[in-house]
């Protein structure tokens, strides 16, 4: 057995009139992110992070932004079905870890809810799953607080 590694990243835009989703958890704000899923630039990252690993594409070739069926979908689902696709190819997930890059509102206090979430829809125990946040410093589009960005490694046990 041997173990593979992925990158993920994904950003979307902060507009007023949608939830704030990461990683599952809806969190308090007066702005949330655009999107025709439910927009969880978290769990986008992971889902790509996850495929980079195992060699199956990106996220856009199975859940295309032109279905129907993905409009305002639960993106911790798509994530679910990542799963049950991975281990259909034989693969295990050893450690996923992420960065949220946001200028507010903080991170912190949703952290282990985040976690707890993620680590639920990956089948995995929340130490195999890490959170972590950063901020633009003022600077670009999350500094200005256009956006938000999410970043994942994911490594993967293959047969
Ligand atoms: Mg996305």
């Amino acid at each position: 057995m041997s173990t593979v590694s992925g990158i993920g990243w994904d950003s979307h835009r902060l507009v007023e009139g949608r939830p704030l989703i990461l990683g599952g958890v809806v969190i308090p704000f007066e702005r949330g992110l655009a999107g025709h899923s439910d927009a969880d630039v978290l769990a986008h990252a992971v889902v790509d992070a996850l495929l980079g690993a195992a060699g199956l594409g990106d996220i856009g070739q199975h859940f295309p932004d032109t279905d129907e069926r993905y409009r305002d979908a639960d993106s911790l689902g798509l994530l679910r079905k990542v799963i049950t696709l991975l281990t259909g190819h034989g693969f295990g997930v050893v450690h996923v870890d992420t960065t949220v890059i946001m200028e507010r509102p903080k991170v912190g206090p949703h952290r282990d809810a985040i976690r707890a979430a993620l680590a639920g829809a990956l089948g995995v125990g929340p130490g195999q799953v890490n959170v972590k946040a950063s901020t633009g410093e003022g600077m670009g589009f999350v500094g200005r607080g256009e956006g938000v960005a999410a970043l994942a490694v994911a490594t993967l046990t293959t047969e």
